[in-house]
């Protein structure tokens, strides 16, 4: 078998996108996975137009046309009285606004579509059971080494090892990611389990103090996908743990009735303690780097972590693909672009951890702030319209880094 050109570590959202990406330019990709069998987490994800914009050129339309759901509205809601605080309209008036939709999605649904594409593709081998460990990179090629001893050579590494990444820990070596003190509760309930509120074709958003909740419906319009962020002093063990109901239900006992009973009706949490990182100067050397949460792994509350690893992924692509024979000025530019797009969102990210969790009167202004955007649809998008408006199909490499290193 030849050598790869591109070795990819993780085989997640970010990893898979990559793939496709560099596949596209008739890159060979050889993507070494830890996990022995695709696997993603039984919770939903927003697809916000800036990331959906990739997905399309990659094909994928049909497919995630199949299984998305295109939400009519965001809805924003006070916790114990259950009044609408906003209303944004979303579907189809932000696709008019930026060209691509904002989706909702199953997680696993959205991995097994990238998963079945990148088994498919000719130019993309994935090695499960595969977990990088160590590698060297001598000035022309990368030599990774697999847990198991096995060696592959290729001209470029990136790191797409999610939150823990071993690529960022041997490359960067800056320690591990900062728990933030909040821990996300995830569960998907049946609709027909659920009040009629909460079977509306929208993400709705509930602010309470120290607590938030998000749903939206995901597989079909089957399923409605929760999200319930409470503070804790100590992260849960593990990642993706099962979560003891009862936990969680002291947090929202006081809320409106309806959301306790919605909570009521989940049979299973699974509970991710929320980390983040301030923004790295670098990501790489050499030719070596991030992407995804190994690069800037950020709090949900924009909804936008996978979101910037599909961007990640494009970008990365349009400024390698003509130099793969000595790509470190084009790594250095894919960066420098990308850590100061990152660092926004994630940014703004920690804003929201704060908004969305205020108490006593700065709750009380922060909910006639919202009260007023009532008055003015589509105010609460054109706030968002340097996120979701972004266009990496856009981006090119400046021609000031086309030059040999
Ligand atoms: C509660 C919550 C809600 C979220 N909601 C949204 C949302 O609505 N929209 C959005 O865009 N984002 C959302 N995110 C963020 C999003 O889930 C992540 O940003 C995204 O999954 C990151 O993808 P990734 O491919 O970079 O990393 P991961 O998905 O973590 O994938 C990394 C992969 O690398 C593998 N791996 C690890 N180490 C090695 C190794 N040494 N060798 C080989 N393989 C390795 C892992 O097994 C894994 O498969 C949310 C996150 C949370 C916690």
């Amino acid at each position: 078998m030849h050598n790869p050109d591109i070795i990819v570590a993780g085989a997640g959202i970010g990893g898979l996108a990559l793939a496709l990406c560099l596949a596209q330019q008739g890159f060979d990709i050889l993507v070494l996975e830890k996990s022995r069998a695709p696997a993603e987490a039984g919770a939903g994800i927003q697809i916000g137009p800036n990331a959906f914009h990739i997905l399309n050129q990659l094909g994928l339309k049909q497919e995630l046309h199949k299984s998305a759901q295109f939400p009519d509205r965001i809805g924003i809601y006070d916790a114990d009285s259950g009044a609408t605080l906003a209303q944004s309209p979303l579907n189809p008036l932000i696709e008019r606004r930026h060209q691509a939709p904002y989706a909702v999605i199953h997680r696993a649904e959205l991995h097994k579509i990238l998963h079945d594409r990148a088994q498919d593709c000719e130019h993309i081998n994935i090695k499960h059971s595969s977990s990088l460990s160590k590698f060297v990179d001598d000035g022309h090629n990368v030599i990774v080494q697999t847990q198991d001893r096995e060696n592959f050579t290729a001209r470029i590494l990136i790191g797409a090892d999610g939150l823990w990444s071993t690529v960022r820990d041997l490359v960067i070596g800056d320690g591990p990611p900062r728990y933030t003190g909040q821990v996300a509760w995830r569960a998907v309930v049946r609709k027909d389990q659920v009040e009629k509120r909460f079977a509306a074709p929208e993400t709705g958003l509930w602010l309470g103090e120290r607590a938030h909740l998000v749903h939206y419906p995901v597989s079909n319009g089957q399923l409605l996908n929760i999200v319930a962020v409470t503070a804790a002093s100590d992260p849960p063990r593990g990642w993706s743990s099962p979560g003891q109901a009862d936990n969680l239900l002291v947090c929202f006992e006081n809320w409106h009735p309806s959301v306790s009973t919605l909570l009521e009706q989940v049979s299973e949490w699974r509970t991710w303690a929320l980390y983040d990182r301030d923004p790295a100067p670098e990501w790489g050397v050499g030719r070596i780097t991030l992407l995804g949460d190994a690069a800037h792994p950020m709090l949900p509350f924009l909804a936008q972590g996978g979101a910037m690893a599909i961007e990640d992924a494009w970008i990365l692509t349009a400024f390698v693909k003509d130099h793969l024979d000595e790509p470190r000025s084009s790594l250095r530019a894919y960066e420098h672009l990308r850590i100061k797009r990152t660092a926004r969102v994630s940014l703004a990210a920690r804003e929201n951890a704060t908004m969305f969790h205020l108490s006593g009167y700065k709750r009380l202004l922060r909910n006639m702030a919202l009260k007023a955007s009532l008055t003015s649809p589509g105010l609460l998008l054109r706030k968002y319209d340097w996120l979701y408006g972004y266009k990496a199909l856009e981006e090119r490499l400046p021609v000031s880094d086309q030059a040999p290193f």
